[in-house]
């Protein structure tokens, strides 16, 4: 039965709160747990900025296009991503541009590469956008 609008006292929170205690936590539990203390992103949609900090995580060490290792590293949408993974928010600053939720997506680039890829290369903005 729906409780919806019903409140419980403060003494059966207490109750709640005690028992639930030191319960034991699954394994897939306490990786959710522990990914979200790390500011980590689980699920498997994000929206355009989770996608790109989801995969930083698996950033290179150097530009996947000019080799460079001393320069601000940033991850670029791989142009061969297949059309079935990419995603587009309606709303916002990121409206209109193609992401993909999945990490394998994406390639790392050095700054100055990865704007030169996106602006020059960028085969797909007529079609998705
Ligand atoms: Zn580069």
């Amino acid at each position: 039965m729906a409780r919806k609008g019903t409140h419980l006292t403060e003494e059966h929170k207490a109750q709640i709160r005690a028992k639930l205690k030191g319960r034991p936590l699954s394994a897939e539990t306490r990786a959710k747990m522990s990914a979200a203390r790390r500011g980590r992103y689980t699920r498997d949609e994000v929206r355009y900025r989770g996608a790109h900090d989801r995969a930083r995580e698996h950033m290179a060490g150097s530009c996947g296009h000019c080799g460079a290792d001393d320069r601000r590293l940033t991850v670029s949408l791989r142009h061969d991503t297949p059309v079935e993974n990419l995603r587009v928010e309606t709303t916002g600053c990121n409206a209109r541009k193609p992401y993909s939720c999945d990490p394998a997506d994406y390639i790392t680039l050095c700054y100055s590469c990865h704007k030169l890829h996106d602006i020059r290369e960028a085969p797909w903005l007529a079609d998705v956008a």
